[in-house]
C-alpha cells in the first residue's frame, strides 16, 4: 500500500505528468522528474505535487488554460521542433493504420507501440530526450522483430539505419523463399 502511494509515476498533478524518480531529494523526501503540458521538462518534490503547490513549469501563469490540445506540447507541425513529432506520428501509423502502405511491414506482422507512447505523445518525447535523441537520427528496435517500446529503442544514424535494413531484408528472403525465388522477388 505504501509502496505504491509514494510511487507517483503516470500520475498528472494539474499540467504535469510525473515520468521518473529523480536522483535529488527534497529535505528528505522524493523528487520526480516531470513533462509539463507545454513539453518542458522539470524536477519537483513530491510534497509540492500532492499539495498542489506546483502545477506547471510555470506556463500555467503565463497562459491560463488557452492552449488547443493539439498544440499545447509545442511540437506538432506548426513549429521547427516537429521532427520527434513527426517520428511519432510515423510509428503510430505503421503499427496502427492499416490503410498506411508500411503497415504491412509492422502491424500487421505484430509490431506494436507500447500503450504508455500510443497515448502520450509527452511520455514518447521524455523518452527521446533522454535516451539521446538528436536531430539527424533515426529511431531503431534493437530486435527487428519486437515492438516500439522503451526496452527495445535506440537512435542511431540514417546511414547506420539503412545498413541495419538492408541486411535485415537479405535475411528475411533467405529466411522465407527458396534461394532461386529470392533473386527475382527482392522488391515484393
Ligand atoms: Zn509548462
Amino acid at each position: 500500500m505504501r509502496g505504491k502511494k509514494n510511487n507517483l509515476i503516470g500520475q498528472k498533478f494539474a499540467r504535469l505528468i510525473v515520468i521518473k524518480k529523480s536522483e535529488n531529494r527534497y529535505w528528505n523526501g522524493l523528487v520526480w522528474i516531470c513533462v509539463c503540458d507545454c513539453g518542458k521538462l522539470l524536477e519537483v518534490a513530491g510534497c509540492h505535487l500532492k499539495r498542489g503547490n506546483v502545477k506547471s513549469c510555470g506556463c500555467l501563469r503565463k497562459k491560463p488554460g488557452n492552449l488547443n490540445q493539439n498544440f499545447r506540447h509545442g511540437d506538432t507541425w506548426a513549429n521547427g521542433r516537429k521532427r520527434l513529432h513527426s517520428i511519432w506520428h510515423g510509428i503510430k501509423n505503421r503499427c496502427l493504420n492499416f490503410q498506411q502502405p508500411s503497415f504491412k511491414y509492422y502491424g500487421a506482422r505484430g509490431i506494436r507501440i507500447c500503450k504508455e507512447w500510443k497515448e502520450n505523445y509527452l511520455v514518447f518525447k521524455s523518452w527521446a530526450i533522454s535516451s539521446g535523441y538528436k536531430e539527424g537520427l533515426t529511431i531503431d528496435r534493437i530486435n527487428s522483430r519486437g515492438n516500439y517500446e522503451p526496452s527495445n529503442c535506440h537512435w542511431i544514424t540514417k546511414s547506420e539505419n539503412s545498413k541495419k535494413s538492408c541486411r535485415e531484408h537479405r535475411e528475411k528472403i533467405d529466411i522465407n523463399q527458396p534461394k532461386d525465388k529470392a533473386n527475382n522477388d527482392v522488391l515484393s
